[in-house]
């Protein structure tokens, strides 16, 4: 049988090509991104981005900026460069780390979104910053790498042919991807930070308390640069002491361990969680005193509905009481006091929850 080109038919053709020519990149960044998330370590998120990403893409080359002067990103830069990836030969990916290329892709990404084009469209200060003396690619696509509003680093995407990316393109697949890109970023961050200091808790596998210390700094450092509001929680299990006593310190662990986490479950990316004593929780949030009142009384709810049973198969009531301080951070602010207050109010609110009748959620009241 033979086809009658029409223009309709045309048309149609080239509307199901444009469809499928976009579902199958949707497939390729789902791929990508997939990877992204499962990436346990630095190590393996530089492999997916430097590695697999222009391999999956026809890239021919990725450069990966990351904002050295975040503590996090520092260590896990000098160590990537140690483990001898960032001199590699022109044309190949790489990750980057200089104040100049910095500050060329902050000046082309305004407002935090990405910028398509050619090297020669850019003022020549910036090709200069980011491609140096190495050859300029035909195009790139420059993606802004923003967790919790902090920019963490650019990624740069680029390709040999000059109209891959272009200013005026579509740019909501690779907004998404750097998102995704960034959080990733995050969680390896935190995760090789959390390995390095030793600093989770066996029992529950939470961080402890000398890790919430210290992201208690740098949250109340980033909130401050920012202007950003931060809120805190401290939980603590009601009547726990009989839970031992009667059914013994094994059952006590294993409700220890249940209500850990039940209350990592309720928290969000960026929000951090440590046991921070005993039957004690503490929890930084970022957000206002709503965000974290909403926070704490799912937590709440959420570890009332536990169901723990005692070895004649009785059930065992668990319940917490929560205390909840926040601050909106203004920039000259003294971030150790804040800090000390922050939790110091929390605990207040807590011992005022406990007095109140316990299993509720209490907000310091100065
Ligand atoms: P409240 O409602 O006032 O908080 O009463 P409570 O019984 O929870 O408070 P109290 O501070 O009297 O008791 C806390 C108990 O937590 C005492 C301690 O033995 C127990 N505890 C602390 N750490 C652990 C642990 O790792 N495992 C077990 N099984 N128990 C623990
Ligand atoms: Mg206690
Ligand atoms: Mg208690």
């Amino acid at each position: 049988m033979s086809t009658t080109h029409t223009p309709q038919s045309v048309r149609l053709r080239a509307l199901v090509d444009t469809v499928q020519r976009n579902e199958r990149t949707l497939r390729r960044f789902q791929d990508v991104e997939l990877q992204l998330i499962r990436a346990q370590d630095f190590q393996s998120l530089c492999h997916v981005l430097l590695d697999y990403l222009p391999r999956e893409f026809g890239l021919d080359r990725v450069t990966l900026w990351l904002n050295d002067t975040l503590p996090l990103l520092h260590e896990m830069a000098v160590r990537h460069a140690a483990g001898g990836r960032a001199a590699s030969s022109p044309k190949t990916s790489r990750l980057q780390t200089s104040r100049e290329i910095g500050d060329a892709a902050a000046s082309l990404c305004a407002r935090g979104r990405p910028w398509l084009g050619t090297p020669v469209s850019m003022r020549d200060e910036a090709a200069d910053a980011l491609f140096g003396d190495d050859e300029r690619p035909g195009s790139v696509a420059l993606l802004p790498l923003a967790a919790n509003g902090q920019p963490s680093g650019y990624l740069c995407l680029a390709s040999d042919n000059p109209s891959r990316f272009a200013s005026g393109m579509a740019t909501d697949m690779l907004e998404r991807f750097a998102v995704i890109v960034a959080a990733s970023l995050d969680n390896v961050a935190h995760r090789e930070q959390l390995e390095r200091l030793g600093a989770t808790d066996a029992l529950t596998g939470l961080p402890n308390r000398r890790y919430f210390d210290e992201r208690l700094r740098e949250e109340t450092t980033r909130a401050s640069r920012y202007r950003l509001p931060v809120g805190c929680l401290f939980i603590d299990i009601d009547s726990f002491k009989p839970i031992n006593d009667v059914h013994g310190h094994a059952v006590g662990d294993r409700a220890l361990a249940m209500v850990g986490a039940c209350l990592r479950k309720q928290t969000r990316i960026g929000d951090t969680i440590a046991r921070y004593g005993g039957e004690e929780f503490a929890v930084l949030l970022q957000g206002d005193l709503k965000d974290s009142l909403v926070v704490a009384e799912r937590m709440r709810n959420a570890v009332a509905q536990l169901e723990l049973y005692d070895d004649g198969g009785a059930r065992i009531a668990l319940t917490v009481s929560i205390g909840v301080s926040a601050h909106s951070v203004q920039h000259d602010a003294d971030l150790d006091k804040l800090g000390r207050t922050l939790v110091d109010e929390a605990d207040r609110a807590m011992y005022k929850a406990k007095s109140d009748g316990r299993n509720r959620v209490v907000t310091f009241a100065a």
